[in-house]
Order: structure tokens, then C-alpha cells, then sequence
């Protein structure tokens, strides 16, 4: 039985997709200073990991799913294929990763005429959205970064569409000490839970008028430019650590890929990136021996990713960016996605192993992403609308025949259902502004009942309000007396 506690250390670097120019990790860096590029990180020791058959990886890492020490509890639990330079001390394991697969009830796959599916919860996690599992990777790095270099201080700055902000200036309130976290907000388009949590964790909190896209302008313009770690997903460090969800989804299935299909939301394409990733990894060592299908599932509102990929002719695919409109998958809402280089770099060689039908973007309407959402959580999920989108696009994938029923669509609920939830006050209330395009369907909204008056409560006794209360909801649901 090989030991839990990892050995194996890694030699680290950056590499630049524009241009493949090379980096040491000693210095933050997000892009390229050559070409202005995306970065990757490579363990250049990355084949030494053969040595170990798949069969004694699949070992090693089931055997630390019962781990209690923190720095193997979490997204490192895959340590040796993640970031096998860091020491324990500087891991920071806020009870993220490890989040539940939950199977679709039977009444709701009967509802997709007997499509299997489930849900990956990723809304549990600590800050609520699968933002954390990128963020404990990106601070334990900055802490090692810390204590190598005796900085006394340090900004980390991020753009945000509310969750990364929301997951930065957590692990920032926690690691504390040198680091000082600011989030720059598009004023207006995040959801109030998401506004509020950041300014709970103590986040310095700022407003730009504008949408994400404006945001991101401006942390790059201050990255480029001052003394302040990014951590938005340029930060490819984030990458790294949001590969822990493919990895869970293998090992929650016995590392058996064969027949399931991954549904995830694409906004800056950073969670899709790092899903291709790590299955490419997994299969690189023999810990998998077939890769799931990745379906990405985009808005109409926002799609730049799924027009690329429209185009059926690899030859005649050009990227274009598009210019956003008001969305419910509103953490998705980009129209220019910092990681596409990312993409296309995985997807050529996830088709290579995989097929053609291995990687495939769909689109989805807003008002297919809501009603999804509510359907699914009328059945017992936690979808957030992003959740819902990937529930839209597994019904797209069904009518367009792309998906059988034999294969199992394990969907990402990238944040939890309360983050957004404003979304279906709007649905339940119809008052949607008209630039969503959503209109309610009467049968799928809900709202509370009232019971009695103030003017009831007031004139009778405690006794008879009680009993007149409990009436009128008997009388109202038509439930039987006993006898
Ligand atoms: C960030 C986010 C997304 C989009 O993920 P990308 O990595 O930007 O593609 C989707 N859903 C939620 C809840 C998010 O927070
Ligand atoms: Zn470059």
C-alpha cells in the first residue's frame, strides 16, 4: 500500500498558450509578458506519476477520502496531480471540494423520459459556488509565495461576476496577516447575496458602472501595472484547483468514465477549462480509461463560445467576442471569456482521444434556463440558474439526439440556489424586465398563502386564533378530520 502522505514533489512552470514562452513560478505572473498570452501550469515531472500504475493512484486517493489532516482533505486530496509544489504548511483547506453527487429522483426521470442524470452540488462549498476550489489552490500558493519572499504585504485584486469575489475575500479573511483583498463589482449585476458576502468578509468592495467585461478591463489594466496579485481565473492557479471537480466525478464512479456525459456552464470558461484538464490528466496516467463527453452549455445572451464551435468545419471557426444582454445565468454573462486560448487548447486534444462528439457547446434560451431550474428543484435539487442552464442544455442535447439514454449526465449546480434566488422572485412575481425575455408559466410559480388577518389576530383569543388558523388550512388543503 503506497503512502498517503504525498512524496512526490513536482518542478512547476508557466507556459504561454500564445506563444509557448516559458516562466519559473518564483513571480505572479497572468499573462504573458512576450505575448500577452494565457498561461497553463505543467509539472515537468508530470510523467515521473507513471511510475505508480492507475490502478495504485486510484488506491492512494480513495484510501484519503477519509483523510482529517486539512492540507489532504480537500482539492488536494489529489495533491501529486495538482500542485505538487506546495508544502502543507502553506495549504488552506476551508471545507472545500468533496461535494455531493445526488441522482435525479425517479418522478424527475421519468420527466426526461427515463434520462439518467445527476447533480454535482458544487453550491456546497464554503462561499457557496465552485469558485472555492480554485481559490484554496490560489491562496495556498500566494501563502507559499509569502513566506518564500517575507512579503509584508500584499493586494489581491479580482473582477467579478459576485462568486469569485464572494470566494476570494473569504480565503483572504481567513489567511489574513499580509493579505488584503479588493473586488471590483459591475455595478448592479450581482445578486445581493453576492454583494453581501464578500462585504461580510471585510473585502474592500468597489462599483463599476458597467458589466463584467468593463471590470476585467480595468483589473488587468491595474495587474499590468501595480504591485497587486490577480485572481481571476487568468490566474491559472485557480485552473489547477477546479480540476479537483473532474477528478471527484471519477472517483465518485469508480473511475469509470465510460457512458457519462459532464454538463457545465460556460462563462469565462475557466471551470470548463480546468473540467478538460483534469480528465486529460486522469487519463494521461491510466487513473481513467475513457474520457466522459463534456457538454458546455451557454445563454443566448451570451454564446461566443458555442458560435465558435457552431461552425461544424474546424478550418472556418473564428472567435469572435459578443456584446452581452441581461441573462439569469447572470455568473455566466461574459462575452469575451479570458480563457478561451484554454479551450481550444484542451479541446484539440480532448477530441483527439475522445471523438468529434467528446467535447460539444449548446445553447440554451432564458426562459429554458429558468423553467430547467424550477423543474429540477421541484425535485428535490439545489440548482442555482447556472445549474439550470446545464439542465436546459441536457434537454437540448435529448431533442437534438446527441445524448442517449444509456449515458449519464452528471450536471454541474455551480453555486447554490440561494445565491440567485432573485430570479425566481422575478419568475414568481412576473416582473422580469422585458430584456431577459422570460415570461412565467402560471403552472410553475409558487407563493405563500396567507392565513387570517392582523384584524383576526387582534379580536380573538389566543386559543380561537389557534383553532380558527388550523381550520382554514385544513379547509384549504381539503385534508380529512380524524375520526
Ligand atoms: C463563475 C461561475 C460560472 C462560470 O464559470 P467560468 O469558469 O467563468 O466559465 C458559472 N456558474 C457560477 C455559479 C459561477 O460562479
Ligand atoms: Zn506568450
Amino acid at each position: 500500500m503506497a503512502t498517503l502522505f504525498p512524496l512526490h514533489r513536482g518542478r512547476m512552470e508557466y507556459f504561454c498558450l500564445g506563444c509557448g514562452a516559458r516562466h519559473g513560478i518564483d513571480q505572479l505572473l497572468y499573462t504573458c509578458p512576450e505575448c500577452g498570452g494565457v498561461f497553463l501550469l505543467e509539472d515537468l515531472d508530470f510523467d515521473k506519476l507513471r511510475e505508480t500504475p492507475g490502478e495504485g493512484w486510484r488506491e492512494i486517493f480513495d484510501a484519503r477520502a477519509g483523510e482529517k489532516r486539512a492540507f489532504l482533505r480537500g482539492i488536494f486530496r489529489f495533491y501529486e496531480i495538482t500542485a505538487p509544489v506546495l508544502e502543507s504548511e502553506d495549504i488552506i483547506c476551508l471545507g472545500e471540494g468533496n461535494t455531493p453527487i445526488v441522482e435525479a429522483s425517479p418522478a424527475l426521470q421519468q420527466r426526461l423520459g427515463g434520462q439518467r442524470m445527476a447533480y454535482k452540488n458544487d453550491g456546497q462549498n464554503p462561499s457557496a459556488s465552485f469558485k472555492d476550489r480554485g481559490m484554496a489552490c490560489a491562496y495556498s500558493y500566494l501563502k507559499a509565495l509569502i513566506r518564500k519572499h517575507k512579503w509584508d504585504s500584499v493586494l489581491t485584486i479580482c473582477a467579478s461576476t459576485g462568486d469569485t469575489s464572494a470566494a476570494a475575500a473569504l480565503y483572504s479573511a481567513y489567511v489574513g496577516g499580509a493579505i488584503r483583498t479588493v473586488v471590483l463589482l459591475p455595478q448592479g449585476k450581482v445578486t445581493p447575496q453576492q454583494l453581501a458576502q464578500p462585504l461580510g468578509s471585510g473585502a474592500v468592495v468597489m462599483e463599476i458602472p458597467g458589466v463584467f467585461d468593463d471590470c476585467m478591463k480595468v483589473v488587468e489594466h491595474l495587474a499590468d501595472n501595480y504591485r497587486v496579485a490577480l485572481l481571476n481565473s487568468k490566474n491559472a492557479w485557480r485552473i489547477l484547483g477546479q480540476e479537483s471537480y473532474a477528478f471527484e466525478v471519477a472517483q465518485w464512479y469508480d473511475w469509470d468514465m465510460a457512458g457519462k456525459c459532464v454538463f457545465v456552464p460556460i462563462g469565462n470558461a475557466g471551470n470548463v477549462t480546468a473540467i478538460m484538464g483534469g480528465f486529460l490528466k486522469l487519463h494521461r496516467l491510466g487513473i481513467i480509461n475513457e474520457l466522459p463527453r463534456v457538454f458546455g452549455v451557454q445563454s443566448h445572451h451570451a454564446d461566443p463560445v458555442y458560435r465558435y464551435y457552431n461552425e461544424s468545419d474546424p478550418t472556418k471557426r473564428t472567435y469572435q467576442p459578443v456584446k452581452v444582454t441581461p441573462s439569469v445565468a447572470q455568473a455566466a454573462m461574459i462575452g469575451n471569456p479570458v480563457s478561451f486560448p484554454r479551450v481550444k487548447h484542451f479541446v484539440d486534444q480532448y477530441t483527439a482521444i475522445g471523438g468529434r462528439d467528446a467535447f460539444q457547446v449548446l445553447q440554451v434560451t432564458e426562459q429554458a434556463i429558468m423553467e430547467a431550474m424550477l423543474l429540477a428543484n421541484r425535485h428535490g435539487h439545489i440548482a442555482d440558474t447556472q445549474g439550470g442552464e446545464c439542465l436546459a442544455g441536457l434537454m437540448t442535447a435529448m431533442d437534438q439526439k446527441l445524448i442517449s439514454k444509456d449515458e449519464l449526465a452528471v450536471l454541474d449546480a455551480t453555486a447554490h440556489m440561494l445565491k440567485f434566488i432573485g430570479f425566481q422572485e422575478m419568475y414568481f412575481q412576473n416582473n422580469f424586465p422585458p430584456e431577459y425575455g422570460v415570461s412565467p408559466d402560471p403552472a410553475m410559480t409558487n407563493a405563500p398563502l396567507p392565513v387570517l388577518s392582523m384584524q383576526d389576530k387582534q379580536s380573538l383569543t389566543p386559543e380561537e386564533f389557534t383553532l380558527k388558523a388550523a381550520e382554514t388550512v385544513a379547509s384549504r388543503l381539503g385534508v380529512e378530520r380524524k375520526r
